[in-house]
């Protein structure tokens, strides 16, 4: 167990003050409704769309959030992000818009849309092998170097608590919800996700969904102690971090109710599920928390379901690989 009292956690007032901060800046992303996946389950279904999102994913919530609250002299100097892709696109997005220099290291195999996009918004990208290369290091050494604040994909309390305003929004906009599910790698969705509804939405059950190959959220959840993974091998690429982390951890263990997990394929039904029948066109990654309802491995019948949808950063070209997984 880590040392709560040597760490501060974000609550929800944080959450708050994001909302604030991204306000204008960020998109207030739709919220979709489905005749056909009601009935499916039986359930009332609310879908948040964060894969209309600046940037593709939630991601741009915490990162604007991170970014604009650095010290001035911080902001000259700039700012590292590691990710495999996502994150270093909200960094890149959020930091153009910021006037605030970046350096984003990637993975050498994520998905080519995501670094284009990444390229794109004027990030200097580095390259590293996922399998050979420790990340952190060479961000690190970048910091040091050139004197960049790291800005951490999940673990960190401003990342957490932009990541948070997106349930807020949603319970905002729908009202109190039963249950709330949102995709797990690091842990920074979940955690603000569980803030915002147990203070909008008392009673609320808010579940983690994560890949079945990188369970390790599920087995540091039910076993109480930290577990990692490593690189796991699994469509949902957004979801493939090694563990929660030092921030997370806690918060998933004093906020969530539960953690699933889902297999590629089941994966693979719901994301055709979500772009031919909802024309929602979602990632892998974003699509596990919709997965666990749609294909029921949940019993949701009745309640109101909040299900955040939190990226669409798909490589199309994937497509054909992952319709043999069915
Ligand atoms: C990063 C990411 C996640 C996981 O978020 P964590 O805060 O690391 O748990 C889920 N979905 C998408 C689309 C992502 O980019």
């Amino acid at each position: 167990m880590p040392e709560p009292a040597t760490i501060a956690l974000p609550t929800y007032a944080d959450i708050e003050l994001a909302a604030q901060r991204i306000a204008g800046v960020a998109h207030r992303t739709p919220v979709m409704t489905s005749r056909t996946a009601n009935a499916r389950t039986h359930a009332q279904l609310f879908f948040k769309c964060e894969t209309f999102q600046r940037g593709g994913a939630f991601k741009f919530r915490g990162a604007y959030n991170a970014l604009v609250q650095l010290p001035d002299d911080q902001k000259r100097r700039g700012v590292v992000a590691f990710s495999s892709g996502n994150h270093a696109q909200a960094v890149g997005l959020a930091g153009q818009i910021l006037g605030i220099p970046r350096v984003i290291v990637m993975p050498a195999d994520s998905p080519e849309v995501k670094r284009r996009a990444t390229a794109e918004y004027g990030a200097e990208i580095v390259l590293y092998d996922r399998l050979t290369d420790d990340r952190e290091a060479i961000g690190r050494r970048l910091a040091d170097e050139r004197g960049l604040a790291v800005i951490p994909p999940y673990d960190h309390p401003a990342i957490v608590a932009g990541a948070g305003t997106a349930a807020r929004e949603l319970i905002e906009e729908v009202g109190p919800l039963d249950v709330l599910l949102t995709p797990c790698g690091g842990g920074g969705l979940l955690s603000g996700s569980a803030l915002a509804a147990e203070a909008l939405s008392p009673g609320c059950r808010v579940l983690g969904v994560e890949p079945l190959a990188g369970d390790d959220a599920t087995r540091s959840f039910r076993s109480k102690t930290l577990q990692s993974v490593r690189n796991p091998d699994t469509i949902a690429d957004g979801a493939r971090t090694a563990s929660l982390g030092r921030l997370t951890f806690p918060l998933v263990l004093g906020h969530v109710a539960d953690m699933l997990t889902v297999d590629d394929r089941t994966l693979v039904r719901a994301l055709f599920f979500l772009w031919e029948r909802m024309k929602l066109i979602v990632e892998p990654t974003g699509a596990l928390a919709a997965a666990a309802v749609l294909e029921r491995l949940l019993d949701v019948r009745g309640a109101r379901v909040g299900i955040i949808l939190s990226g669409g950063n798909v490589d199309l070209s994937q497509v054909q690989a992952w319709r043999a997984l069915l």
